[in-house]
């Protein structure tokens, strides 16, 4: 099913939650809406699926504007953060329980329900535990078995809301490759939400990055780390630097120091930086001089904050064998970067 969000707002009595969100999500993509908290991910979420509506704006699911109808004629399935399960209830009632409150003309037969919920059973790795109850389970087994549920409904689409958030993080890493692989196996259209920038890179088609009500940008893991489109998205996606320089002639200047070329009009611009992408010089080859701060070693990398002539910035090196110590002087040169306008 695709589904297309255009130009929807959503106040909260005079509060704008949503301002002018557009978003083409298409059929069997599994997209992630990936922002900090507050930035409007849980409300796009239930815009989508009809919990509440729009303050401007449709949604069409397919060609049909899907903006009026209810949870029920839009069929999604859900699954919370905190989704309990129903605790009087077993595995199996839990699982097929919305095909049990269909109206009768299209509710399945007991024996229907029951090959259905054991198929889904099978299909979230949870085989012979129809009859536990939910306080029989772990967390994780709980979160599948929620997963479960929502797909017993043959959902059109699938929208989960930080599904894992209240997992330790070995089992959300397992959870994670869980559910990219039954997602490869079922096909559905599936709007993943988390502000765990590692799960949605590594789980998502394409990641939708928000920020106080807006999409600050659609891409794929790639687009998103290495073409970021705006400072929000380069600062929120892994660690950076800003360093102030000048567009001068085609050339990228800090302090004076010829950085590299930059095809740019002449100006002030900020420079954003990942800090592995710097490179160390040997002495008397130029670059950024400075004075190392901190020096920490992590797994095959050395990590050090540089003050440059008052301006810190955090390098990563690759570690060589040599010794980087608090008090040295090295120069650096940026290999690689992104540049932005002064806001
Ligand atoms: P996220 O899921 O990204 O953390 P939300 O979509 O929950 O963000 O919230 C976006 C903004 O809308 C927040 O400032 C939040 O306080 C506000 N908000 C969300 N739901 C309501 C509501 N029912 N009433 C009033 N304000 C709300
Ligand atoms: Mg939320």
């Amino acid at each position: 099913m695709e589904i297309s969000v255009r130009n929807v707002r959503k106040d909260f009595d005079r509060f704008p939650a949503l301002h002018d969100v557009s978003l083409d999500i298409r059929s069997g993509e599994l997209i992630a809406l990936l922002g900090p908290s507050g930035s409007g991910k849980t409300t796009l979420l239930r815009l989508i699926a009809g919990l509440e509506f729009p303050s401007e704006g449709q949604i069409f699911f397919g060609a049909e504007d899907a903006s009026a109808r209810s949870v029920r004629e839009r069929n999604v399935g859900f699954v919370f953060q905190h989704y309990a399960l129903f605790r009087h209830m077993t595995v199996a009632d839990n699982i097929g329980f919305g095909l049990t409150v269909r109206p009768k003309a299209t509710r399945p037969s007991p024996k229907e329900v029951r090959r259905r919920v054991l198929e889904l059973l099978d299909l979230v790795q949870l085989p012979g535990l129809e009859n536990r109850f939910p306080r029989q389970l772990s967390g994780g087994q709980r979160q599948r078995v929620a997963l479960a549920r929502a797909l017993a409904i043959e959902p059109a689409v699938l929208l989960l809301d930080e599904p894992f958030g209240a997992l330790d993080a070995k089992v959300r890493k397992d959870l994670r490759r869980w559910l990219r692989d039954l997602h490869d196996q079922t096909g559905h259209t599936t709007v993943f939400v988390t502000h765990d920038q590692e799960e949605a890179l590594e789980l998502a088609d394409r990641v939708v990055v928000m920020s106080q009500g807006r999409i600050e940008q659609v891409g794929t893991a790639d687009d998103i780390y290495d073409r970021p489109a705006s400072p929000f998205v380069f600062s929120f996606i892994g660690q950076s630097n800003v360093l102030p320089v000048e567009i001068r002639g085609g050339s990228a200047l800090f302090g004076g120091t010829v950085l590299g070329a930059a095809a740019e009009p002449d100006g002030p611009r900020r420079m954003y930086v990942r800090p592995h992408d710097f490179d160390m010089l040997p002495e008397g080859e130029g670059g950024l001089a400075g004075r190392i701060v901190v020096a920490r070693r992590t797994g095959g990398s050395r990590f050090c904050t540089v003050d440059l002539d008052g301006v810190p910035i955090e390098i990563e090196l690759p570690h060589d064998g040599s010794a980087v110590r608090p008090g040295d002087r090295i120069a650096v040169r940026p290999r690689r970067w992104t540049l932005f306008d002064n806001a």
